[in-house]
């Protein structure tokens, strides 16, 4: 089950071009305001558009788009988190949308970000998220298909390697970023994100040579970790992914380096204090019990 855990698509730049070949964007433009009836249905697509399935071929042939979870209070916090992530970088909202799939509803489990600007959210993987942590745990999520809107906008991340490891630790770095800094999620003390990161790793894999590779548990606690660190700075999205870098080999294996940060020299001194805290996370030092208690 949780091997199919995913929340991220690995390959834009080939969903952008099966999404434009399978179907117009008609779709968007017979969108119904929120307003409407809670179960408002996206108008679906011709017989042409059947044949890649109704939403995309990254989910069931039964699935359905639609404008609303399944109750108002839902949509109204993810349409408002989705605001909030996108303004936090200084960018317009991209375009939102729920999978529904009445008659398969767990194939529902996944949200893709995509580089046409669209994030596709699984109702199921909303309803497990919200019942394992509560409203918190979407929000991060939100914020991680996001960092994959950031990456397509700006060109990141900035280092590559032959698996999706970085863009997906990067996503979890700017999800922590988010959650951290006031005019996003706002929390200021990391165990108040506990239950968003439990989550995160909880889908990490150990698939380190498949080309979906998500980072191990440990990789994606250090990444998290040090994104909620750097949301002490007001970066942009390209000074962000310059730091997450910077530190990036210790997320991968416990070495930092220090010293050399040309671009945000006070983050260093910040960041020394945290050095050997991140060595430990990742080494598995400090562990998942004393992690949930860190400041
Ligand atoms: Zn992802």
């Amino acid at each position: 089950m949780k091997r199919n855990f995913k929340f991220c698509l690995l390959a834009g730049a080939i969903a952008a071009f099966s999404l434009s070949a399978c179907r117009d964007d008609k779709m968007e433009e017979s969108v119904l305001p929120e307003s409407q009836s809670a179960n408002a249905k996206i108008e679906q697509p011709g017989d042409l558009e059947k044949i890649c399935s109704y939403v995309d071929q990254y989910w069931s042939s039964t699935a359905v788009l639609k404008t609303t979870l399944q109750n108002t209070a839902d949509t109204q916090f993810m349409n408002a988190q989705m605001t909030k992530i996108a303004s936090l970088w200084g960018r317009s909202n991209p375009t939102l949308r729920f999978v529904d799939d009445p008659s398969n509803f767990n194939s529902t489990y996944n949200a893709i970000s995509y580089s046409t600007g669209k994030i596709y959210y699984g109702y199921a993987i909303y309803a497990d998220a919200k019942n394992k942590g509560g409203d918190i745990v979407n929000a991060m999520i939100l914020a991680h298909e996001y960092g994959h809107q950031l990456q397509y906008i700006f060109g990141l991340p900035s280092v590559s390697e032959s698996t999706a490891r970085p863009n997906e630790l990067e996503a979890d770095g700017f999800a922590g970023y988010y959650l951290r800094r006031p005019n996003g999620y706002n929390k200021t003390n990391f165990s108040e994100i506990a239950a968003a990161y439990e989550f995160a790793q909880s889908i990490g894999d150990y698939q380190t040579n498949s080309a979906g590779h998500h980072g191990t548990p440990p990789q994606r606690r250090s990444a998290v970790r040090l994104g909620f660190l750097l949301g002490q700075y007001d970066l942009n999205a390209s000074n962000f992914d310059y730091n997450f870098f910077y530190y990036y080999q210790g997320v991968l294996n416990g070495t930092y380096k220090m010293g050399k940060n040309s671009v945000n020299p006070e983050i260093d001194a910040y960041m020394s204090q945290y050095m050997d805290e991140l060595r430990k996370i990742q080494t598995g030092e400090i562990s998942e019990e004393e992690f949930k208690h860190l400041k």
